[in-house]
């Protein structure tokens, strides 16, 4: 916890103490002591950028996930393989970051929570956040009564979600996320998921059969009947369970090109989740003049996108 929702006032030297050596490394502002009344006070940390205090008294500190580097945004050719994405997750108030993961993680790097060989960075930051929140409700629910477990009150009053990746979701991440945003919602009263990307993704994608039945439409809205491929080749999932499963289902083959980035963009969107474009003040470094143009550039082709997939969902919406 970051603090308790109100502490006695014996008890705020030790609460700072704990706030502080908390969030200090993560570029901790000021803490401030905000009466509750009955002789309890919460603390309030500010934390770059800003820190919200609730009615009830918990903080709730709006930490960014660690920014990516320019270069990270920037690369080209064969590093521009590697994608870049880092997180932060916040069940009501107790936000867990992590370092920055890299996509293609090769098989001895692999840890039980991870995907299998290959995954994809910001599955890879999902993986993880995935295996907390399980983790956390499975601890919950060992609290429990078991008529309050059948309840169907929200365990969680406000869940966060912010993911940075240095280029926009595949077809699969975008449906990884979503389904784990379903889950969020399940348990909570109110979920915020974001993400932010550098650039349109336009990789070929191997798309497992269960993401095109539920998310086909979507995909075909932006890319054409010609450019999808149904197999009888068998590939993995995404997620956890193609390690601990090893399940593999048909796969459709997706040519590589915008259209196929735009589809990743429109599953994200036609779930409520925010999609910003990560521009130069979102990374860390400055890098050359090239550098910022060309990252001004991605951003630019990925706002364009992200346009016509607004554009596109509005009118199949009606
Ligand atoms: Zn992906």
């Amino acid at each position: 916890m970051l603090t308790s929702s109100g502490v006695p006032i014996g008890e705020i030297p030790a609460a700072l103490d704990g706030v502080h050596s908390k969030w200090q490394a993560k570029g901790l502002k000021s803490l401030e002591i905000v009466p509750l009344g009955n002789h309890h006070f919460t603390v309030e940390a500010s934390v770059n950028p800003t820190a919200k205090a609730n009615a009830k008294g918990t903080v709730d500190v709006d930490v960014p996930p660690e920014n990516l580097s320019m270069d990270q945004v920037t690369a080209t050719s064969f590093a521009s393989s590697t994608t870049a994405a880092s997180g932060v997750f916040s069940p009501d108030s107790e936000p867990e970051l992590t370092d920055i993961m890299t996509s293609g993680a090769g098989q001895k790097e692999l840890k039980l929570s991870d995907s299998q060989e290959g995954a994809h960075a910001e599955e890879q930051v999902a993986n993880r956040f995935q295996g907390s929140w399980n983790v956390c409700n499975n601890e919950i629910a060992n609290a429990l009564s078991a008529k309050q477990k059948n309840s169907k009150k929200p365990w969680f009053k406000n869940v966060r979600m912010m993911i940075n990746v240095s280029k926009s979701s595949c077809i699969n991440c975008a449906s990884y996320i979503v389904r784990f945003t379903r889950k969020l919602r399940e348990k909570s009263s109110s979920v915020h998921v974001g993400m932010k990307f550098a650039s349109l993704y336009r990789g070929a994608q191997e798309v497992p059969k269960s993401n095109m039945d539920e998310f086909g439409d979507l995909v075909r809205l932006f890319v054409e009947k010609g450019r999808l491929k149904g197999t009888n080749r068998l590939g993995r999932l995404w997620g956890p369970s193609s390690i601990f499963g090893n399940k593999r289902e048909r796969i459709t083959e997706v040519s590589g090109t915008k259209d196929a980035g735009k589809a990743g963009l429109a599953i994200l969107r036609d779930a409520g989740i925010a999609v910003d474009v990560m521009a130069q003040d979102d990374v860390k470094g400055k890098g050359n003049a090239e550098k910022r143009e060309r990252l001004k550039l991605r951003n630019e082709k990925l706002k364009t996108a992200l346009d016509e997939v607004e554009q596109k969902l509005k009118v199949k919406k009606g």
